[in-house]
């Protein structure tokens, strides 16, 4: 076959202008931003997007912009027909989107378009139809809201090879969600939607009145939009200003998501993309990304937006300057949200103040990722087990075989049962012996000891004001233990008991009723785990503030924790008034005269004291027995003067309320645990203190098995617990999780 050489011909006009339209135009996404630049420049504060096969059948934007004057009709889809620009030097002052005068003449080339406008001082609206960028009939006038909407029909319907290559009209529509998404976020204050034509229900919705972050919320979802940060920077030298949102170290997705807008365009930039991917692999997990809001403002004479008419690559002057800034703020921002929310806010529990949807659920749940419908990563999962792994396996037990006076003294109620004989106590010459379940006496004044069995009783106890005796829930017991709780109608007694309950904090009870037990640092302060959070609690403040409401809400149903020999009063008073924390001096007198009237002042009060709150003194002022508060829990001895002064100077005798609450208080502070709990004691971990016996529980045994389990069912924490420091939350789990799995 013989080589003939191809004759140069002019293209037709047409074929060049659909060419051309091709390279602006590629699909219907394209057209849909070129077409929203428009109504943004034309000052529109809805833009509402109505699809047809993903834009391939039908793309129409109606926005409330200036709309077009009828005469400039006949040209819109002309090329390089603009209203925009004059002058090339224009170019460097460009504020608007389009400059080119290329959208509209391109869309016309390769669809048929329908521009239906009305302005605003236009007495009616004009419809007019376009073909090859060409105005087929002169506008037709007709019924129109203020503003332009224009229809995109059949696009690329002239053009084979493009109309092939777009097969698939779900893949275009997502492709277009993206774009108005993007431009939704980027204008908050101008209400965007997208729905497929036929459909009522928007796919993309955002309202005029909202902010960034809600149009984010609302698009991207809540996982996102809870971790966002709020970053921006600018330079006077460099003469850029950055603004945006940006994830924190707490959030990660398999693939980023970048919205770059500079100048107001949707652009993208791979070397900005990397940069600040760069900060962020120092936080997130290998392989995981963040979502980035960035909206760069460059002074328009540094920009190069003519480099291709998609106007998508968009370059600059002092690109490497401007890039190391923002990766520079970037990464303070990042700094700042991760070790200052952890450890410096602590105390204000954004976890447990925050409302359920926002709590991570745990792993079995299936809602576990909240509205993402995601799978649930390792670091999102809960251990919700508490006899999984504990704090104590990681530590050595020491010295099992030292057994001191105090340790034995802890030994538990039924096991000092059994033992008939008076166990010597180191300090005082008090002795306990553990309170006998009572084989009662006369009348019904004590009861069963407090188990978690009685909190429904006690809550019962708490409505049904007019029953004066009621069956004790234990019905398994014999019938001869089962003892008749005495129902207490005291209006002052019940307004303690409403103060109380009037100011628990329900998500922090929420939070102790389901907590997983990590270990104790010391007596005073413990480790728990709730959901994804590590919290330290203060035992100290939380067994005081749990005995004060016992006292309370068990008022005159106590069981009795005697004392295995009589302690008197005037002895311990003694001890109280040596002790320097009683601020006595000698100007009160002396020490034996107090004494005396201290002994003779609570003798006095013996039959309220032991009716009410099973503080039993014998008629030589001996303290015979103090209540039995919860199981298995003896106060710390040493308390004993100073409770017994206590009792005699600091409670308010004189009004019924004040005094049963200063009476109580006075009492829960004397059983809460504190630091000087024994901490020479056998240091036993769990598991060996329960192969050994009750008798040989150590301290964290007690705080573990005895006041956090009881914690979970009488302690109603009040509201103040989240701010005065009892309880601190110390770290996320997802935070520690992106730690560790870098290491
Ligand atoms: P450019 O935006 O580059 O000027 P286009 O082809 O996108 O070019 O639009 C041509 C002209 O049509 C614009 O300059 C503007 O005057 C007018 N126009 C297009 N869309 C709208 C609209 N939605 N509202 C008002 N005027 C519009
Ligand atoms: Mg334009």
């Amino acid at each position: 076959m013989a080589l003939m050489a191809g004759v140069i011909r002019r293209l037709d006009e047409i074929v060049v202008n659909r060419i051309a339209a091709g390279e602006v135009i590629q699909r219907p996404a394209n057209a849909i931003k070129e077409m929203i630049e428009n109504c943004l420049d034309a000052k529109a504060s809805s833009v509402q997007v109505t699809v047809k096969d993903g834009g391939l059948k039908l793309i129409q934007i109606q926005d409330n912009g200036c709309g077009i004057r009828k005469e400039d009709l006949d040209i819109v889809c002309e090329r390089f027909t603009t209203s925009k620009l004059q002058t090339f030097e224009d170019l460097a002052s460009i504020s608007t989107y389009g400059f080119r005068g290329e959208a509209l003449a391109s869309i016309s080339h390769v669809a048929h378009v329908t521009i239906t406008t009305k302005t605003s001082d236009g007495k009616c609206a004009y419809r007019a139809f376009y073909s090859d960028g060409k105005l087929k009939a002169a506008p037709k006038p007709c019924a129109g809201n203020q503003g332009t909407l224009i229809a995109v029909e059949d696009l690329f319907y002239n053009v084979a090879t493009r109309r092939k290559a777009l097969k698939n009209p779900s893949e275009e529509y997502a492709k277009i969600l993206d774009v108005v998404s993007r431009y939704a976020i980027h204008n908050s204050g101008i209400s965007f939607s997208v729905k497929k034509q036929g459909e009522t229900v928007a796919d993309v919705r955002t309202l005029s009145n909202a902010t960034t972050v809600d149009n984010i919320r609302s698009i991207f979802g809540n996982a996102v939009s809870r971790e966002l940060i709020e970053v921006g920077c600018e330079d006077e030298m460099l003469a850029f200003k950055m603004t945006g949102y940006v994830t924190n170290a707490n959030y990660s997705v398999k693939k980023c998501t970048f919205l770059l807008f500079i100048n107001h365009r949707l652009v993208e930039s791979s070397a900005l993309r990397k940069a600040i991917e760069t900060v962020y692999a120092a936080y997130l997990p290998k392989n995981m990304h963040p979502f980035l809001y960035i909206s760069l403002e460059i002074a328009p004479q540094n920009v190069d937006v003519n480099v291709h008419p998609t106007k998508h690559e968009v370059h600059f002057l002092h690109e490497d300057s401007i890039l190391e800034r923002v990766q520079q703020h970037i990464e303070s921002k990042l700094l700042g949200s991760n070790s200052s929310r952890m450890y410096f806010t602590q105390t204000l529990l954004p976890g447990i103040t925050a409302s359920s949807a926002d709590v991570v659920k745990p792993a079995s749940s299936s809602s576990a990722n909240q509205g993402t419908g995601d799978k649930v990563y390792a670091h999102q999962m809960v251990r919700i087990d508490s006899r999984d792994q504990k704090l104590d396996a990681f530590l050595q037990p020491a010295n099992k075989s030292k057994t001191s006076g105090l340790a034995a003294e802890e030994s538990s109620n039924k096991q000092a049962c059994k033992e008939s004989g008076p166990q010597e106590c180191s300090d005082f010459d008090v002795r306990a012996t553990g309170a006998e379940t009572m084989n009662k006496p006369e009348g019904s004044m004590e009861r069963q000891p407090v188990s978690s069995e009685d909190i429904p009783s006690r809550k019962k106890q708490r409505t049904d004001g007019d029953v004066e005796m009621e069956e004790d829930v234990r019905q398994d017991l014999t019938a001869a233990c089962v003892p008749r709780r005495r129902i207490i109608n005291l209006t002052s007694v019940l307004t303690l008991q409403e103060e109380i309950s009037n100011q628990v904090h329900t998500s922090l009870q929420e939070m102790l009723h389901n907590h997983s037990f990590v270990g104790c640092v010391n007596p005073q302060w413990a480790l728990v785990q709730y959901q994804t959070k590590l919290y330290l609690l203060n035992t100290t403040k939380l067994s005081q503030e749990m005995f004060y409401q016992i006292l309370v809400y068990d008022f005159g149903n106590f069981g009795i924790l005697r004392l295995s020999e009589p302690a008197p009063l005037y002895d311990l008073a003694i001890l109280a008034l040596e002790n320097a924390e009683s601020g006595w001096t000698e100007e009160d007198g002396p020490k034996e005269g107090l004494a005396e009237y201290i002994v003779e002042f609570l003798t006095k009060k013996s039959e309220m004291l032991k009716d009410y709150f099973s503080l039993e003194i014998d008629e030589d002022g001996n303290l015979t027995g103090l209540p039995l508060l919860i199981d298995n829990y003896i106060p710390l001895l040493e308390g004993l003067p100073m409770l017994v002064l206590r009792l005699a100077t600091e409670v308010n005798w004189d009004e019924e309320k004040e005094c049963f609450e200063s009476l109580s208080k006075e009492c829960a502070m004397f059983y809460s645990i504190r630091k000087q709990y024994i901490m020479d004691e056998p240091d036993l971990n769990a598991q060996q203190a329960d192969e050994l016996g009750p008798s040989t529980h150590s301290w964290k045994w007690t705080v573990e098995h005895v006041l956090y389990k009881a914690f979970r069912t009488y302690l109603m924490p009040p509201k103040n617990f989240t701010e005065d420091g009892t309880i601190l939350q110390l770290a996320n789990l997802p935070d520690l999780y992106k730690v560790f799995e870098r290491c």
